[in-house]
This record gives structure tokens, sequence and C-alpha cells, in this order.
């Protein structure tokens, strides 16, 4: 029964609409050659047959709070450690970031724990400095369309974790793949982390069918990012888990030894025990997706009459 749904969980034909609407983003659209690509980041492997789990605070604020949060995530199996040394936040008054001391710091974790980096930049004057220290280079959604900071990562030698602006087409996030592509880098990690909607009961509204949707048009690794889009920790993991089913490749998550301390989200951040207790509830899941995930490419078929 399971197999059964595993099987025929997805495969939709190619809505007629989409069919030639993201082909003049020729770098990242599917095509018949290119079907699925894989970024390589150390010795894992994003769009591949794992799902990759990015988890750490949203900010990096001391060493003892990063450590202990790197050694808690990996035990529990993520591969990548999340953590901003440079912080895009609303209000000019809230905690902008530790920058190099942060940096620093997330090295550290990274030799304690083998985990890789992903830090976010702001800035294209930050690009050269923060790639010196971060495995995958993470755009944030205020920075999606910021075509100066996209060119410089062209040539950064990192992957880039591309996250949805708020008000972003997957139209929109696609262009911005396609400029960091003709930049010189295909090595874009695609991130759906909720947009802005009529409706404020969440921070933002999970856009859950943008996987699929990307899976279809393009070749690129889809992630989600349910922490952005809850914005309170009682409905991350019951989005990381609708995630892990519509077949994205992985989730990037925050996680704070005291969330109520946090200097930021810590209303959406989860507590150690909360994010092992979300790692194990996401196994059945990922064991029925196992399967067809490996099947890759025939899960999504190009083409097709509707
Ligand atoms: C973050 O990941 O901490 C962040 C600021 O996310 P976003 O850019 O999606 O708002
Ligand atoms: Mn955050």
């Amino acid at each position: 029964m399971l197999a059964q749904i595993a099987l025929t969980r997805m495969a939709p034909r190619m809505n007629p609409k989409w069919n030639g609407q993201f082909s003049c983003f020729d770098l990242v659209a599917k095509t018949s050659e290119r079907s699925r690509s894989v970024v390589r980041v150390r010795d894992i492997e994003i769009g591949g047959a794992d799902f990759v789990v990015m988890a750490g605070p949203c900010a990096v604020e001391s060493e003892s709070q990063l450590m202990s949060t790197a050694e808690c995530v990996a035990k529990a199996g993520a591969r990548i450690l999340r953590g901003g040394a440079y912080k895009p936040r609303s209000s000019p008054y809230a905690f902008q970031g530790l920058g190099v001391e942060g940096l620093k710091i997330l090295q550290k974790a990274r030799e304690a724990t083998g985990l890789a980096i992903v830090t976010e930049v702001m800035s294209e004057e930050d690009v050269a400095l923060i790639a010196e220290y971060a495995d995958i280079m993470q755009v944030g959604a205020r920075s999606m369309e910021n075509y100066a900071l996209l060119e410089a990562l062209g040539e950064c030698g990192r992957p880039v974790l591309l996250k949805r602006g708020m008000t972003a087409t997957l139209e929109d996030l696609l262009r911005s793949a396609q400029v960091i592509s003709m930049a010189g880098n295909p090595d874009v990690i695609l991130c759906e982390r909720g947009i802005r909607t009529f409706e404020t009961a969440t921070r933002n509204t999970l856009d859950i069918a943008a996987v699929p949707v990307l899976k279809t048009v393009s070749h690129l690794p889809v992630i989600v990012d349910p922490s952005h889009a809850a914005g309170v920790r009682c409905l991350v993991g019951v989005l990381a888990r609708a995630a892990s089913v519509v077949g994205a490749d992985g989730l990037i998550v925050e996680v704070h030894p005291s969330p109520e301390n946090a200097l930021s989200d810590g209303n959406q951040s989860l507590t150690f025990s909360e994010f092992r207790n979300m790692m194990e509830d996401l196994q059945p899941y990922l064991a029925l997706q196992h399967d067809s995930r490996q099947l890759g490419p025939q899960l999504l078929p190009l083409g097709g009459a509707a």
C-alpha cells in the first residue's frame, strides 16, 4: 500500500500553462537532457537520493550557543549548520549579527562537528570574505532581486542557497537563479520559505505547491524553510513533514538552545528536543519517499498532455 502510494504519488503531467513558460531561463529550466542536478557540498549531495537537513540558530550569538546547537543537530541527523553572521533585520534597532566574529565561530563549529556551513551574504562587498568561511552562500528573501549580489555570487566558488522573496513569483525566483548561473555559478539550491498573502495566522504562507512546480519545471534542487513560513515553532514539524512528502530535497530549520532568549526569531526556533522529535517524526515519511526519490527524473515527466 505504502509502496503504491510512493510510486503513484507524483506523476503529474506538465501543466500546459508551464510548457515553455520557463524555457527562457535556459540554464535552470528542466530539459530532456537535464532533468535533475545535484549540488555537491563537501561529501553531501543536495538534490540526489538523500533528504538533506540544514539546521541551527537564526543568528550566531555566541560560541557556546552555536557549539551546543551544532552538536545537537549533528547528532540528530542534520548535515549542514545554519547561522547568520550578517542579519537582514526588519527593524534597525534589532540585533544585526556578529559579522566576522560570527563567521569565525561557524568555522570552529564546522571543525568540531564536521557539519558544512550555510550563512547569509547581504552585500556583494562581503562575498569574498564570507566565501572563505561558508560552504554555502545564503541569499535571503530580501535580497533575492539584488542583482549586483547575484552577479557577484557567480564567481564565488561556492553553491548558493537562493531563498524566494516574500512577494516573488516562482518565475521571479527562477529568473534570479538564471542570473547566478549566467554569472558563472550553476550550483544553485532553491528555497521556498513562505510568501506574503492576506493570511495573518502564520508569519508567511508556505506555498507547498511551489515544490512540485519547481521540481517539474527546473532541474535545480529545492528545499523548504518551514521556520520562516510558520513564524511559530508549533507548526514547524508539520510543515517539515509536508515538505518531505511533496518531494523537497531537504529543509532549513531554526534551532536554538533557549528560544525564549534568542536575539532573533525565537518564536519559530525549535528547542533541541523539538528538533530531535521532528527528525524522528520525519523518518517514516522519508522512507516512503526514498524509492521514488531515487527514480528522480521519472517522477516528474517533462512532457505529456494534461
Ligand atoms: C533567515 O534564514 O534567517 C532569514 C532571514 O530568512 P529569510 O531571508 O527567508 O527571511
Ligand atoms: Mn531567522
